[in-house]
């Protein structure tokens, strides 16, 4: 069965005076008084973005130089003092008002954040509720998560034991393309919660959206200066990132991911690494097809599939194989494909031509290599520059690139199973371990297969936005998908030095003057036997 998509929602109109020319996106005098929030920009050649709706320019963007990279992370750690100062109940404050604003002038990023990465207003919308449930969710917790901890000392009631947590200084964050405003806002802000500074560095592509951000955040009442934007390439200022930074928070891909961790582990401070993945989704017999179909389509072509946790590999039980791969591609040619800001289409473009070009090579080389295209397989050039079809495919051999790689686009891979046993063991079999999906009639088993799935997120009968949205988990990656994990406690005291206090009172934890050493560690050794069995040790 090969078919093609009938996707019609329109494309986005040149309108002269817009951002990037798109149709109702706001005026482009507002793309350069955002732009004035950024740090330095010194660099003779700035670089020119342009909207992967239309292919016109989004903005011609300031590039920092590694000096004025320097002078950005001097300017943090002049305020970071002030700012870690404050009391962490008022810090939650900020990122509560900060909530407010995001859902009050949410119209208002939507359109950025169509325009910058090409998505549907719907996948932008992803990252409004993204970013207030975060700053929610720090904007209640962090004070009570940073609180110093009593805890049991080594004699009782005689050492008083406990643990208090200090900001590391100044973070430094760098994040991709794909989830500008989310993912700016997932790793920003609990730094800024903790009591650091940050200097981020957005990808050009769509520093606006995070600029965006940055400007609430200043509504707030965030002190200036304590978080700092600068922009440019990674090749001309990521040096001064690493050397400058008291903690590096890096998203992006595995290779850069590496990259960083050798430059960083010569300095010894410490980094997270959220990184690619190659997500599987399995499909337990007895599973709802349906549901198991409409989820699929949600969580392979959101953004287009550009999207860490999306999936990309199907494993179905043979039992409904046949049903479930006609009822999705049934709701995947019913996607609506489109370049408008509103809610009429349900796929949006691809970012980049990088990206389109890397998605027609991957869906090339499997068909060149035995893959059999169900549904897509074809960008659309009639609806815009960079959009290409949600793509099925069956039948892909290991020899095909995408068999293993990620392609991190709208094509996915559908294999059958016969055994569970099978399909955790090849679901396992990728160096990544990011995100899996597990669907299941039983909830019970589907947590089962989900805890023998190794990545550092599994959703049942839902692919990625279930443990996405749930803040109070932590999210990150398993092996080469990453170190160290964002949201939840974890994400937020990651950026503190851990410090332990203990206060010793009446008795000193040596020998008594004039005692023979043995019979102190025979008396110690007792007192640990009956210790040992005291509550609460
Ligand atoms: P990338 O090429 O690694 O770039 C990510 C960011 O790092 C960009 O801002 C980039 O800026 C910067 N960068 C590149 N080289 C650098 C260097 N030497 N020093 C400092 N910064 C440097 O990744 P991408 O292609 O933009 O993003 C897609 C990848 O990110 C996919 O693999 C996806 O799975 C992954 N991702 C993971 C998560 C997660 O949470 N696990 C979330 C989103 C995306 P320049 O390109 O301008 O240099």
């Amino acid at each position: 069965m090969t078919s093609t998509t009938p996707v019609n929602a329109g494309r986005a109109t040149g309108t002269p005076g817009t951002i990037g020319g798109v149709a109702g996106a706001p005026p482009a005098a507002r793309a350069a008084a955002l732009l004035e929030r950024v740090t330095g920009g010194a660099d003779s050649a700035p670089a020119e973005m342009t909207a992967p709706f239309t292919g016109l320019p989004i903005a011609t963007l300031p590039q920092a130089t590694d000096a004025d990279t320097r002078a950005a992370f001097a300017g943090a750690r002049r305020a970071q003092p002030g700012w870690a100062a404050m009391p962490a109940t008022e810090r939650q404050q900020v990122l509560i008002r900060l909530h407010d604003l995001i859902l009050r002038h949410q119209d208002e990023v939507l359109d950025l954040v169509q325009v910058e990465a090409g998505k549907s207003r719907l996948d932008a919308f992803d990252e409004v509720a993204a970013t207030a449930l975060v700053a929610a969710y720090y904007g209640k917790h962090s004070a009570r998560l940073l609180a110093p901890r009593r805890a049991a000392g080594v004699i009782p009631v005689l050492t008083r034991a406990g643990e208090v947590r200090h900001p590391k200084g100044v973070v430094g964050v760098i994040s991709p393309w794909n989830y500008p405003l989310a993912l700016t806002a997932m790793d920003v802000l609990p730094a800024l919660a903790a009591g650091n500074a940050v200097v981020q560095k957005p990808d050009n592509q769509t520093a606006l959206s995070a600029l965006w951000l940055h400007e609430l955040a200043e509504r707030a009442e965030l002190p200036a200066d304590a978080w700092q934007v600068v922009l440019g390439r990674g090749s001309r200022i990521g040096d001064a990132i690493v050397e400058e930074s008291d903690y590096v928070c890096f998203t992006g891909s595995t290779p850069t991911g590496k990259h960083l961790a050798g430059q960083i582990a010569r300095r010894l401070t410490g980094y997270s690494l959220e990184l690619g993945g190659k997500n599987p989704m399995v499909v337990l017999p007895g599973a709802d097809v349906a549901k198991a179909a409409a989820g699929a389509v949600a969580a392979c072509f959101s953004s287009a599939g550009q999207l860490c946790v999306s999936v990309e590999r199907i494993y179905v039980h043979e039992s409904i194989r046949e049903a479930f791969t006609q009822a999705f591609v049934r709701r995947t040619q019913a996607l609506r494909l489109g370049a408008t800001l509103d809610y009429s289409a349900g796929m949006g473009s691809l970012t980049s031509a990088e990206q389109l070009d890397t998605v027609s090579a991957h869906v090339a080389d499997a068909r060149a290599n035995g893959a059999t295209v169900l549904t897509g397989g074809r960008p659309r050039p009639d609806l815009g520059p960079l959009f290409y079809e949600p793509t099925i495919l069956t039948g892909v051999t290991e020899r095909a690139r995408l068999f293993a790689e990620e392609t991190f686009g709208p094509v996915v891979a559908v294999y059958g199973y016969t055994d569970v046993d099978e399909a955790v063991e090849r679901a396992n079999d990728t160096p990544f371990g990011l995100n899996a999906s597990v669907w299941s009639g039983d909830q019970r088993h589907g947590w089962e297969v989900a805890t023998r799935l190794k990545a550092g997120t599994v959703n049942v009968n839902e692919g990625f936005a279930a443990t996405f949205g749930s803040v109070g988990v932590p999210m990150g990656g398993m092996k080469e998908s990453g170190v160290g994990r964002r949201n939840a406690a974890e994400g937020l005291l990651k950026y503190t030095e851990s410090q332990s206090i203990a206060v010793q009172r009446g008795f000193r934890l040596r020998p008594f003057r004039g005692m023979p050493p043995k019979l102190w560690a025979k008396g110690m050794t007792a007192s640990m036997r009956a210790l040992r069995r005291l509550p609460g040790r």
